[in-house]
């Protein structure tokens, strides 16, 4: 089988990282976008483009799929895994926050998919797989921002996924629970971070990384004519 370009936002850490090691594994040459440009190098995986992207800016995303392209080939998979989770309370929260996660978590998501969709429906192959969450399919609480960006991931995915049906492009959603990343980090309440933490011990631990890669790749690798539209995914004791 022909190794093709798979593309991943938000690879500096956490589930993106861990996926670009499974991909690259595979045989499949890589573009790899995030801010921390540093990161991304480190991974030092061979075939590699990796390109400094903040995913909101539209032109920069752009250009690196396009200077990818040019280098390896059509995108055959784009995973738009880039996100942000600021957790706090409606009635206190900064405004900038919610704007942030929507700007990053959904609209970054449509234009990566806008990118790579013609070119893939004129090919009649390639697959896009977001990065939802279970907080896109339950509330918990001081969610209500991230589980809007969240829910919206996987309407958009479920949406886009009916338009292309016929052209033979898959969209497909993965939905993991509590995952050990950097993701909590951002959050600025000690109160919500020492609750969150908390309730990962009172589970027993939660995902690794490494889980969701193992979980992109076996939905990836199945044949095209084959969707695993949605997997949620979690630690079994997970609520
Ligand atoms: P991390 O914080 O470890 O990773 C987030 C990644 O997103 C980083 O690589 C970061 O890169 C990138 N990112 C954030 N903002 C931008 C931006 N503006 N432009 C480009 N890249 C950006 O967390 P996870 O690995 O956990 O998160 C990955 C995805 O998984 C997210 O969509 C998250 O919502 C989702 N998820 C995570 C769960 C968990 O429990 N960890 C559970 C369910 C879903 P950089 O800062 O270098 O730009």
């Amino acid at each position: 089988m022909k190794k093709t370009l798979v593309v991943i936002t938000g690879a500096s850490s956490g589930i993106g990282a861990a996926m670009a090691k499974r991909f690259s594994e595979e045989g499949h040459p890589l573009l790899l976008v995030a801010r921390r440009l540093n990161n991304i190098q480190a991974l030092n995986l061979p075939n590699t483009l990796c390109r400094e992207v903040d995913v909101t800016d539209r032109v920069a995303f752009d250009s690196a799929i396009k200077d990818a392209q040019a280098q390896y080939g059509p995108v055959d998979c784009l995973i738009n895994n880039a996100g942000v989770m600021l957790l706090g309370q409606i009635e206190s929260q900064d405004p900038a926050e919610w704007r942030k996660m929507f700007d990053v978590n959904v609209l970054a998501l449509m234009n990566g998919m806008q990118a790579v969709l013609e070119d893939m429906k004129a090919r009649h192959s390639g697959t896009i797989i977001n990065i939802s969450s279970i907080a896109g399919k339950k509330s918990f609480a001081n969610h209500a921002a991230y589980c809007g960006t969240k829910f919206a991931v996987s309407a958009i995915t479920e949406n886009v996924r009916e338009e292309v049906a016929d052209s033979g492009v898959r969209i497909m959603a993965i939905c993991p629970g509590a995952v050990e990343t950097e993701l909590l980090g951002h959050t600025t309440s000690k109160e919500i971070i020492d609750g969150y933490e908390a309730w990962k011990t009172s589970m027993g631990g939660v995902l690794v990384p490494d889980d969701i890669a193992r979980t992109a790749v076996f939905m990836y690798t199945q044949p095209q004519g084959v969707n695993i539209r949605d997997v949620a995914i979690t630690a079994t004791r997970q609520q």
